[in-house]
């Protein structure tokens, strides 16, 4: 096809999915596999790189998806939380650290092997009557015409932009591999009174670990990220934890409340797109490959059966499945954020690791 007024190339497709991450990958292994043309355009030019991730799964996911073992970079049995006070709670929690980079990459061959199509190094760039604009690699623009667009697109989604339903409380986050003093068998959760409406972590892997904090700025002269990570890896290397050289930095941002619509005409919004991840804990794998996978059988649905109305049951089943766990984690955050003064007792109500978090209240 050709646009005559510009002469640009218009692809045709059923399903266009911006984004090659875990949400993108899992729709359109979904969608390709229920027998509808699926192109997925993903602007970095290797998928999953660079990694912007603490790469921690819970052992769950994997009845939600094939994984190979290669990912897997080890297990973990569950997670220590440290309060300012001193106190550690232990909790089990099985899972997984895994490599990133692979994750991503293995979800996007599925994708393949279920017959999507892939273009890397493919922005999606404007959205006008009814045709997406790409930015290609070599600085070239060409035209997509699809049925359906699914965001998969991240954090600052331009799908979202288009629908007017975007990430309205991103959380930044910060993240350096060091090398690791011991093995460790548990993930570990740092609470600081410095590490405002957030915290820090330090998750093993192998004889490497990934130290980061995510947090919001607070009060007038708030500290650098980069000055509380150094302060949080000294601590860390001074328990003789870590030793404090930074092997690679990682940044990126984490949505903590979800977005308000996620169906708008023909396009839907999956994973951090959607603000899909959990309000408290920040994870958003599991949550983007579920979400993924709604969106990708919705919007085959709607293609299969030629009625745009069925997107909207994309919504109603992924606010049915993880709406009350949002909800609550939203609503606990908003707690300890105003409450931030008295952290030590907040957290025993605000933190999942703590059986007042599950209480009814
Ligand atoms: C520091 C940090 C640590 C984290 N740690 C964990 C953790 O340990 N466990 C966990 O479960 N979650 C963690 N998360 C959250 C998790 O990484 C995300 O929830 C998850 O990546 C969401 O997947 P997604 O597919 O929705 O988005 P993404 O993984 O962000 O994928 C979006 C894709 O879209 C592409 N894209 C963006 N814009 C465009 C465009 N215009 N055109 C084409 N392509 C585009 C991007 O390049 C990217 O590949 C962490 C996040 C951060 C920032």
């Amino acid at each position: 096809l050709t646009d005559n007024q510009n002469q640009e190339t218009i692809f045709p497709c059923d399903i266009l999915v911006v984004g090659a991450g875990p949400a993108g990958s899992s729709a359109a292994v979904t969608a390709a596999g229920s027998g509808v043309r699926v192109l997925v355009v993903e602007r970095r030019a290797k998928i999953g790189i660079p990694i912007r991730c603490a790469e921690y799964i819970p052992a769950q996911l994997l009845g939600e998806m094939k994984m190979a073992k290669t990912c897997i970079a080890q297990s973990v049995a569950g997670m220590k939380t440290f309060l300012p006070s001193g106190e550690v709670k232990e909790t089990k929690a099985a899972g997984f650290m895994v490599y990133r980079d692979q994750f991503d990459q293995h979800l996007a061959e599925e994708a393949v092997n279920a017959g999507a199509q892939i273009r890397l190094s493919a922005a999606a760039m404007g959205f006008a009557n009814g045709r997406v604009k790409i930015l290609g690699e070599h600085g070239d623009y060409f035209g997509i015409a699809p049925r359906i667009i699914i965001g998969a697109d991240g954090p600052h989604s331009v799908v979202g932009r288009w629908m007017n339903s975007v990430n309205l409380n991103l959380i930044p986050g910060i993240q350096a591999r060091v090398p690791l003093q011991l093995p460790m068998t548990h993930t570990e959760i740092y609470f600081d009174e410095n590490f405002f409406g957030g915290y820090g972590w330090l998750f093993p892997k192998n004889k490497e670990a990934n130290v980061g904090l995510a947090c919001k700025k607070t009060g007038a002269n708030p500290p650098a990220l980069s000055d509380l990570l150094n302060r949080f890896m000294d601590r860390l290397a001074r328990e003789e934890k870590i030793f404090p050289e930074v092997l690679r930095l990682f940044c990126g941002w984490i949505p903590a409340e979800p977005v308000r619509e996620t169906v708008s005409r023909n396009m839907i919004l999956a994973g951090d797109a959607a603000g899909q991840t959990h309000p408290i804990t920040g994870a958003g794998i599991a949550p983007a490959v579920i979400c993924g996978k709604m969106a990708g059988k919705w919007a085959a649905r709607a293609i299969l059966e030629k009625d745009m109305n069925l997107l909207h049951g994309y919504q109603e089943e992924w606010t049915s499945f993880f709406g009350p766990t949002q909800e609550k984690a939203w609503n606990r955050r908003t707690l300890l954020e105003n409450n931030w003064e008295r952290l030590d007792d907040m957290v025993k109500k605000c933190w999942v690791a703590f059986g007042q978090y599950h209480d009814q209240s």
